[in-house]
């Protein structure tokens, strides 16, 4: 017999545990480790490629206090998928331990995202008496950055870009200890052997190494001078200035080429972002959350920001410090100038790019933009833009997802296919899968210019190499237009499997909630190319995912002139009112000044004789045609910006209280949803003098009618009851807010998207789990 083997103790058991999900580099194994001592039970614990491994063995009671213990006290960065539990033969063993993993197979770990600084390492910096008091890249276990840092599996120093910093004897030691918080902490640093801050300038060289106090100083002295610093953050650079300073805000605006688009801001907890924006306790609990996103608020009317913050918009988009660095800064800004500081935090890069991350690519890049560079030298492997939440009827949305959430897997389940999808054209994202996770990449952008292409293909890439992923087949949208549609057709030795764009949005929702079957989906958005080769985007579809019925849609209207009808809603707000008024416009001078005279006259020629225009369902376009209607918003900057305004001019309004517009549903075989009752009822409340704001709370009322009257006629006639909403249009809170109101009080099972956007971000998961069905039903 073995030493450490004694006869088995009669009433012991032993289990063995299959743990799947986000369990390696995260901490997960010392505290398996940990648990199993303080419960007092034997076995081991051990990293393998199909998860992790656990076998305990003791007296049954106990053994179920641990297993139920393990996710409930579990460190932040752990994310269980999946336990899978095995009853085996007790072996009488005594002592528990951490066992080497085997090795040689090929490797498969979820890996973890870049998380915020931990209370327990923020205490080390802000102490003086501790030896990283003031050190911008303390971490740990339970913090700092993952997936911007690795470049390859096995997560081991050596294969992040910590590998260039040799550990020094206390920081050796304590990586050692499997009773220390920095036990097998990868990035593990202090000021004696880990990263440093480097300050620089446009025009001079990176001068020697000084400490990073004098560094964030001289930085905080620039700020309050009203110049825009560019500094190194964790996923890439980040564009600050005072947002207190309308000159500085003016400039940081026109150094960027952004005219109107929100600047998200960045203060030092969140009783400061308490005093700027009325904050509830979800939208509280998402700004202090690990993933520290930035977290759209509502602005306090007597909020001291600069009208450039965020123009015409009554949110603002606010997040905490998620680094040691962000929060020193904050401190100094807090001893030397102001105690509730608030930067503008925007990403570095210029317009629409992917944010920078090189020092070397900074000082080119953004010289025109920033005063000031501070630089470190640790490398950034993978940009990580920041993630944007939303909060609508309790429920946190994210709107971008990067930084904090990036890689984080979705369960699909649905075989082990290994596919890739290419998402859409804006707010595109990829998407993997492997061992029957959906790998979602990070936000990267419109594709619409060469750098993101370019980001796209370096993200494929690296994403294949960490997750070992080989794809057999490639999902993509149907709109031959797209950059994302055209690279997936060129992939010759992968199976194509084109989605339609909202099947896509509904599979989305459905993975999130691994909804099995048939449901309702209402996907609704700005542009989506239909199979019948027009634009759908106000569409309620009974969808599985391996098919779906159009049951009904918005009655199409005409988009004139392509793209600039997206950038004039002027011109679809002329189609919808001449479809209303059977072809003729309303007398009214307000009609006259939408546009020149000269443009208006084309566009209604245009519309008349059917030249140069697309017949559309999309309900984003009817968003951005009733905002010019009421006068709000001719032409806009940004997508979904009319859209946006709609909605604060509907929140401000007592409209909402309103009965709703009049409509009709007509034919079948899709079901037509006919507006024109509502447009011609929006003229003459115009006529009339009503406010813009009344308008557009009655407005949104009738889009939930609208949603809530089509679902029921689908539940009477297809027996479905559950609802998914996706798309765009679904991040509009009082849509959402009333839709999940109206729809639960009729009975319906309401599902949204929480876990990817709702807007073309989501659409790449969807594509995966219709794709991975589609080959299941195959083998
Ligand atoms: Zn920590
Ligand atoms: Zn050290």
């Amino acid at each position: 017999m073995p030493p450490g083997v004694t006869i088995p103790d009669a009433q012991n058991i032993r289990l063995q545990l299959q743990i799947r999900g986000v369990v390696q580099g995260v901490g997960f194994r010392p505290y398996v480790y940990n648990l199993a001592r303080r419960h007092g039970l034997a076995g081991f614990v051990l990293n393998s490629p199909r998860g992790v491994f656990i076998e305990v063995e003791g007296d049954p009671s106990t053994v179920d206090a641990f297993v139920a213990a393990l996710p409930a006290e579990a460190p932040p960065l752990v994310r269980i998928a999946r336990i899978q539990q095995t009853a085996i033969p007790a072996l009488g063993e005594s002592g528990f331990s951490i066992r080497e993993s085997g090795g040689g197979e090929s490797s498969f770990a979820l890996i973890p995202p870049d998380i915020c600084v931990c209370e327990a390492c923020l205490s080390d910096t802000r102490d003086p008496q501790n030896r990283r008091y003031d050190y911008p890249f303390t971490n740990c276990t339970n913090c700092g950055p993952r997936y911007s840092i690795i470049l390859d599996v096995p997560y081991d120093r050596p294969m992040t870009t910590m590998a260039e910093f040799a550990m020094c004897a206390d920081c050796r030691r304590e990586y050692e200890d499997p009773e220390n918080r920095r036990f097998h902490a990868q990035p593990n640093a202090c000021p004696v052997c880990g990263p440093r801050l480097l300050l620089g300038a446009p025009s001079n060289p990176v001068p020697a190494p000084i400490s990073a106090r004098s560094i964030l100083e001289q930085v905080a002295d620039i700020l309050r001078a009203g110049g825009i610093v560019a500094w190194k953050g964790l996923g890439g650079y980040q564009l600050a200035c005072d947002a207190r300073q309308a000159a500085a805000v003016e400039e940081l605006r026109c150094r960027k080429h952004r005219s109107e688009k929100p600047f998200a801001i960045m203060v030092a907890d969140a009783g400061v972002a308490d005093a700027l924006c009325c904050v509830s306790d979800v939208e509280r609990a998402a700004l202090v959350s690990p993933e520290r996103p930035i977290v759209l608020l509502r602005r306090r009317p007597d909020a001291d920001l600069a009208d450039g913050v965020s123009p015409g918009n009554p949110s603002t988009g606010v997040m905490l410090p998620c680094t040691p660095m962000h929060d020193l800064l904050f401190r100094i800004l807090r001893e030397r100038w102001h105690a509730d500081a608030a930067l503008v935090m925007t990403s570095g890069n210029i317009s629409e790019e992917p944010i920078v991350i090189e020092n070397a690519e900074a000082e080119e890049r953004l010289a025109g933009i920033a005063d000031a560079f501070a630089h470190h030298n640790r490398r950034i492997h993978t940009r990580v833009d920041d993630s944007v939440v939303r909060v609508v009827a309790g429920h946190t949305m994210l709107l971008r997802r990067a930084r904090g959430y990036t890689p984080r897997p979705v369960w699909l389940g649905r075989g082990e296919a290994e596919v890739l999808a290419c998402g859409a054209q804006l707010k595109n994202t990829l998407c993997l899968t492997r061992a029957g996770f959906a790998l979602p990449s990070q936000h990267l952008g419109d594709l619409e210019n060469y750098e993101t292409l370019r980001f796209f293909e370096e993200t494929l890439e690296r994403m294949q190499r960490l997750f070992h992923v080989n794809p057999t087949a490639i999902a993509y949208d149907l709109h031959p237009g797209y950059l994302s549609t055209q690279f997936a057709l060129r992939q010759a030795e992968l199976r194509p499997i084109g989605v339609q764009h909202h099947h896509a949005h509904v599979a989305s929702c459905m993975a999130e909630h691994q909804l099995e079957g048939r449901v309702i989906g209402v996907a609704w958005d700005g542009t989506g190319f239909g199979t019948d080769g027009s634009i759908w985007g106000g569409e309620f579809l009974a969808a599985g995912y391996t098919g779906f019925d159009r049951y009904a849609r918005l009655r199409p209207v005409l988009l004139p002139g392509g793209d600039s009808g997206i950038r004039e809603p002027w011109r679809v707000a002329r189609s919808h009112l001449l479809d209303a008024f059977d072809g003729s416009m309303p007398a009214h001078p307000r009609w006259n000044s939408m546009a020149s005279r000269e443009r208006l006259r084309i566009v209604d020629s245009m519309l008349q004789r059917h030249v140069n225009t697309i017949p559309t369902s999309s309900a984003g376009r009817l968003f951005d045609a009733v905002a010019s209607l009421i006068g709000l918003r001719h032409s806009v900057s940004f997508e979904g910006q009319a859209a946006m305004m709609l909605e604060a001019a509907a929140d401000s309004g007592s409209g909402l209280s309103e009965a709703p517009y009049e409509f009709a549903l007509a034919g079948a075989d899709p079901i037509d949803v006919d507006l024109r009752p509502m447009i011609r009822q929006i003229v003459s409340a115009l006529d009339r003098g009503t406010s813009t704001s009344e308008i557009a709370g009655r407005f949104h009322v009738t889009m939930v009618a609208v949603v809530t009257e089509v679902c029921r006629r689908m539940r009477d006639h297809l027996q479905l009851h559950r609802v998914c909403l996706s798309g765009g249009c679904f991040q509009n809170g009082l849509l959402v807010a009333g839709c999940l109101e109206s729809l639960r009080a009729h009975g319906f099972e309401v599902f949204i998207q929480r876990e990817v956007p709702a807007n073309d971000a989501g659409i790449s998961l969807g594509q995966v789990a219709i794709a991975c069905e589609i080959l299941r039903g195959e083998s």
